[in-house]
């Protein structure tokens, strides 16, 4: 058997994804990033509802990709007739007055973009389902979620994806602005949920809070790179573990946590997100 990777490869390519994972559980972190182990688990059961629910926001993204490079809403809804849930997922974003094609006149869409910049000794990559960029310079970052609940907007800002993915935008983004870095007040990030398409969550950027990410960021990956060869610290949280594949060989469980009680937990301190296995996929498939 090869002796275990103790050490994160210089080659690796940092994403808000792995970084909430270091936040949520370091072992987690080394599990997944450093010893690359696959630990055959269902993160939720019923195992088939959750590949189905996963599957569906990759269909529902792939949908997006398709109307913003421009193929019309009625022929995208013929793909998905017989399915209920991403019919109405589908419906709820045609219908949207905030996604009207006049809306976009004169802006510069930019769908599934991907943006990477260095970060210590190694890159930090964030993947975009919508930049837009409107013409007196404003950058509005869109992000398709389709969890059946939506989360209060104060747990939304502190996930690593709020921190990440404007402040990627302001070190990499220069290329979308003429060759002009954008300044983090101009950057907004709109959080889009396929269930309740009028409440939006709308996250203002500032330079203020550049600066903390800015900070944050190089503080959690300096943090991962002294980490050492023993085994990490396991979560204290341990309703994590029942959605986690690594429960069995951490002792925390054979069981999956219920699919429901995964998704939505919002309202508890450290509420689950049940697109954590989409938002793998999402990253490194789509
Ligand atoms: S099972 Fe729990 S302790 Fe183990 S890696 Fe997963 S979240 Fe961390």
């Amino acid at each position: 058997m090869p002796a275990p990777i103790d050490k994160l490869q210089s080659s690796f390519v940092f994403s808000q994804s792995s970084l909430q994972d270091y936040v949520d559980c370091q072992r987690r972190f080394q599990l997944r990033y450093i010893q690359q182990r696959a630990w055959p688990a269902v993160e939720a059961e019923p195992a088939m509802d959750n590949e189905h629910f996963m599957q569906r926001g990759l269909q529902f993204h792939q949908m997006a990709h398709q109307y913003w490079l421009g193929v019309p809403k009625e022929k995208i809804a013929g793909q998905v007739k017989g399915d209920k849930i991403l019919s109405r997922w589908w419906k709820n974003f045609a219908g949207s007055k905030g996604f009207e094609e006049r809306n976009f006149q004169n802006q510069k869409p930019f769908p599934e973009i991907s943006l990477s910049a260095p970060i210590g000794d190694f890159r930090i990559m964030a993947k975009y389902d919508l930049l837009v960029i409107q013409p007196e310079g404003k950058a509005i970052i869109f992000d398709w979620k389709t969890s059946r609940k939506r989360p209060k907007r104060e747990w939304l800002i502190h996930r690593l994806q709020s921190r990440v993915y404007p402040y990627l935008l302001v070190q990499a983004g220069a290329q979308l602005n003429e060759g002009e870095p954008f300044k983090p007040e101009q950057i907004e990030m709109i959080y889009w949920y396929t269930d309740f398409p009028d409440q939006l969550a709308r996250i203002p950027y500032s330079p203020k809070q550049f600066d903390e990410d800015q900070a944050y960021l190089a503080r959690l990956i300096s943090e991962i790179q002294s980490m050492g060869e023993g085994e990490a610290p396991l979560t204290e949280d341990e309703r994590r573990c029942r959605f986690c594949v690594y429960r069995s060989l951490c002792n925390r469980g054979v069981e999956a946590g219920p699919l429901e009680e995964a998704e939505g937990d919002w309202e508890a301190e450290g509420g689950f997100e049940l697109e954590l296995g989409f938002e793998h996929i999402a990253e490194i498939e789509y």
